[in-house]
């Protein structure tokens, strides 16, 4: 099968043409970066405008950079949540009237199912259950994938999410937007041992993240070292922090593999980190090309690709969703994010 995925949740707007043995036919992506820098974040509202001025042109260009029309493609699968409800309404509508114009059916992606997929795309050996670590802006989730549509949470972050802590980390640095790369080039100059800042949660009994302590320590230690060193010892904070709430996670479940997806798996530190525990565990580990970490519409489509396959498909009625967590069975942490 040949699947159209849309994707418009955040500050990316992306089309991409995925065939079911994991050919990218086309792959076109915008950034926003520009408009959204001299606030120094996303703006919801600047980002659903430009959207609406983008998505229709890019989804044109993936059909002619695979040489294909509407009337070819099986199925259109478009992220319809969770994300900035503006955006996320563009690519789901434009998804709906693209099925109904083309008689062709509709999958509503979750965002965080394409992050946890992707991974099967460039891997097509990764078997289930996995353990996935979703890295991303919103999200800090230790899962076990069971299935399509099947996750079984083991942890989440009970206050910030890891690239929100490296992008509020980038701007008490001033380091600019977006933060991620910025603090990962910045550490790249700097001593990881040169600050000392906590690791919070380490050796807790339970798997969940908290980024909200390491943050404040950063802005605490402002001006007393260079960038650079702190850039670096936030880094390894993170990574030490990831890897200890992982193994804890890894000593619950027998998955097949580790997983890691999320724009902070474009990181190169948590990257090599947690390879290393992944072989100290005899474990396999899988983490998608850079690329196809940070919000892409190849991911999109692949999740279609996967539910196309399972046969799970949704009405033109489907709801676009500001939060749709994986596993709804989920309890809520101490009031944090799900
Ligand atoms: P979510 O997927 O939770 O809805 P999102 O879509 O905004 O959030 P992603 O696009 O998956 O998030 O990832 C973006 C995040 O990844 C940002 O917080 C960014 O700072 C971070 N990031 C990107 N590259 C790197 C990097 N090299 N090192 C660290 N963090 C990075
Ligand atoms: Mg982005
Ligand atoms: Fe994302």
């Amino acid at each position: 099968a040949l699947i159209l995925g849309l994707e418009s949740s955040c500050d990316e707007t992306a089309a991409a043409l995925v065939e079911s043995d994991g050919t990218i036919r086309a792959h076109k992506l915008a950034r926003q970066d520009a408009a959204h820098r001299p606030y120094g974040g996303v703006v919801p509202e600047i980002a659903a405008r430009a959207h609406v001025e983008v998505l229709g042109p890019l989804v044109e260009a993936a059909l002619e950079e695979a040489g294909v029309t509407l009337d070819q493609v099986d199925a259109i699968a478009a992220t319809a949540g969770p994300g900035l409800i503006g955006g996320v309404m563009v690519g789901l509508v434009t998804g709906k009237a693209l099925a109904l114009a083309a008689g062709k059916p509709l999958i509503a992606v979750n965002h965080l199912e394409g992050h946890g997929l992707s991974p099967r795309l460039t891997d097509r050996d990764l078997a289930f259950p996995y353990l996935l670590l979703l890295v991303s802006g919103g999200h800090c989730q230790l899962l076990l994938v069971e299935g399509v549509g099947q996750y079984r949470r083991l942890a989440t972050t009970i206050d910030d999410a890891a690239g929100e802590a490296f992008d509020k980390t980038a701007k008490i640095l001033g380091l600019g937007f977006p933060g991620g790369p910025a603090v990962e080039a910045a550490a790249a100059k700097g001593n990881p041992k040169a600050v000392a800042l906590p690791r919070p949660l380490l050796g807790s009994g339970e798997p969940h993240f908290s980024f909200a302590g390491l943050k404040s320590a950063v802005a605490r230690v402002v001006g007393q070292y260079s960038p650079e060193d702190i850039a670096a010892s936030f880094q390894q904070a993170v990574v030490d922090c990831l890897v200890d709430r992982t193994r804890i996670a890894l000593a619950k479940v027998r998955p097949t593999a580790l997983v890691v997806a999320g724009g902070v798996a474009a990181n190169t530190a948590v990257r090599a980190a947690l390879e290393s525990l992944a072989a100290d565990h005899d474990l396999a580990f899988v983490a998608p090309p850079l690329w196809l970490c940070t919000d892409n519409a190849a991911m999109i489509a692949w999740a279609g690709v996967e539910r196309h396959a399972a046969g799970l498909f949704d009405s033109l009625d489907v709801p676009a969703r500001p939060r749709w967590p994986l596993d709804p069975r989920a309890e809520k942490v101490r009031g944090a994010g799900v």
